[in-house]
């Protein structure tokens, strides 16, 4: 079993040749990442997710304006990359940040994913939401989401569901969003190996 074991583990501890690089090339070629948020419902405030205004009688609280949807794949993209959290790029506590477009903060992920040589292989972001009803603005978020992100459409899903009136989210109190994106190597990118 040992012995198996070794076999399989051919990068450490040997020369590199031509067939290793070519593995490790492989095997860096994807990366996922996850993401999570959760925003309290208030009146007087209007509600955005995944970047459009959704008519509503109430809005996301936040130091931005409380996208969910986009904050929980910000964390995604930042997470398969390995570089923090939204948090740690956009301090709550930082006043450029106050009431900010969250689509700013999106397309700012975005272009450090480009940066860093990666593209959307494709993002997954189920919405939990009591109310309003979302299946109507589904292809719009959709297109919002891969316009900011640089991506094509079909590679990006949004479902969402209820939380059948259990919690503070089923009884309309917040909305939530988790997110999960995988990364592939942009066109062109040599990544250093
Ligand atoms: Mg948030």
């Amino acid at each position: 079993m040992n012995r198996a074991r070794k076999s399989n583990t051919p990068l450490r501890g040997r020369s590199r040749s031509n067939d290793e690089h070519d593995l490790r090339a492989r095997l860096t070629t994807l990366r996922i990442g996850h993401g999570y948020d959760l925003h309290r419902l208030v009146e007087g405030r209007p509600l955005f997710l995944a970047g459009v205004q959704i008519s509503h009688s109430r809005g996301l609280l936040g130091h931005s304006d409380g996208d969910v949807v986009l904050h929980a794949i910000c964390d995604a993209v930042l997470g398969a990359m390995g570089i923090g959290d939204i948090g740690q790029h956009f301090p709550d506590t930082d006043e450029r940040y106050r009431g900010i477009d969250s689509s700013e903060l999106a397309r700012h992920v975005a272009a450090l994913m480009r940066d860093e040589g990666w593209s959307i292989g494709n993002v997954d972001v189920t919405i939990c939401a009591e109310e309003p009803r979302l299946a109507p603005h589904r292809h719009a978020m959709r297109n919002r989401v891969a316009d900011l992100l640089g991506a094509p459409i079909t590679s990006i899903s949004i479902k969402a569901k209820t939380n059948e009136g259990l919690d503070a989210i089923g009884r309309g109190e917040a909305i939530a969003a988790t997110a999960v994106v995988l990364l592939e190597d942009a066109p062109g990118v040599q990544r250093e190996v």
